[in-house]
């Protein structure tokens, strides 16, 4: 498909290949990429306009845990700032270059049309951006690390363990009585592959409380506070979450050395 493609555009084959996902970021596997619709950096469109370029899809928007731009520094944008509808995007040609629309509403996202960032969004992504970055390392780094990153989110993600739960164990995390799984985070809970469920504002706020239940490293380690401890005791037992094991029995102990023998393979 490809090679046709690049001849239908008689564009190097070769040139075309090397713009994949694939082969752009080869240490990383397949579920550690968006799987729908990718989030966007307004100002990156700015930019393009200002360069007098075509706009574009940066390929990184669609790694699981880029919330930021990295180079403005602000959170990207999933929503469109017009209809508020869930941002899917066409490009058209106007004034002999690409541009991007909102595909329900048809607002051009370019010449400031993004949102104006609040204070609060304004420090989230300050304080998000070494998180996403660290989860980036991890996520190409040493596997022992990255099975217990996996499984940090899983467990936060996992259903509660009492029957027919639909709040993920996160909800333990707020504290807050009567608090409920959002309606727009709810297709995340009990999957294997969480963040790719997520809007960007609930991919923020993941890594925010892996920082605040595990610390500097992000990932569990070989202890526990009491807080983490708690969420691993009340996760519904799913098959890629307890290697067969019931986490609801488990001592502290116990879950200790089940991640020390995924830490084994750093
Ligand atoms: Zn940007
Ligand atoms: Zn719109």
């Amino acid at each position: 498909m490809l090679r046709l493609w690049a001849k239908a555009c008689r564009i190097d084959p070769e040139r075309l290949r090397g713009r994949a996902l694939a082969i752009r970021y080869l240490d990383r596997p397949r579920d550690w990429f968006l799987a729908e619709t990718a989030p966007v950096c307004p100002l990156c469109f700015d930019a393009d306009v200002v360069a007098g370029r075509d706009t574009y899809l940066r390929g990184h928007w669609r790694l699981a845990e880029q919330v930021v731009c990295l180079e403005h520094r602000t959170m990207l944008l999933d929503r469109c700032p017009a209809c508020r509808d869930r941002l899917q995007i066409s490009f058209r040609i106007l004034n002999d270059l690409v541009r991007p629309f909102c595909r329900k509403c048809d607002t051009i996202l370019t010449g400031g049309t993004g949102e104006t960032e609040g204070a609060v969004k304004v420090d989230l992504a300050a304080g998000v951006l070494p998180l996403q970055r660290q989860i980036s390392r991890i996520v190409s780094g040493s596997p022992g690390r990255f099975v217990r990153l996996n499984h940090g989110i899983r467990i936060l993600w996992a259903p509660l363990d009492h029957d027919g739960a639909a709040q993920p164990v996160l909800a333990l995390w707020y504290d807050e009585p009567g608090w409920n799984c959002p309606y727009e985070a709810r297709a995340a809970v009990s999957r294997s592959t969480p963040l790719q469920h997520l809007s960007v504002r609930w991919r923020a706020l993941t890594l925010v409380i892996l920082r605040d239940l595990f610390g500097a490293d992000l990932v569990p380690g070989s202890v526990l506070s009491e807080a983490a401890l708690t969420l691993f005791r009340r996760a519904a037992p799913l098959p890629w979450l307890t290697d067969g094991r019931d986490l609801r029995t488990s001592s502290g102990e116990s879950v200790r050395l089940m991640l020390e023998s995924h830490e084994s393979t750093d």
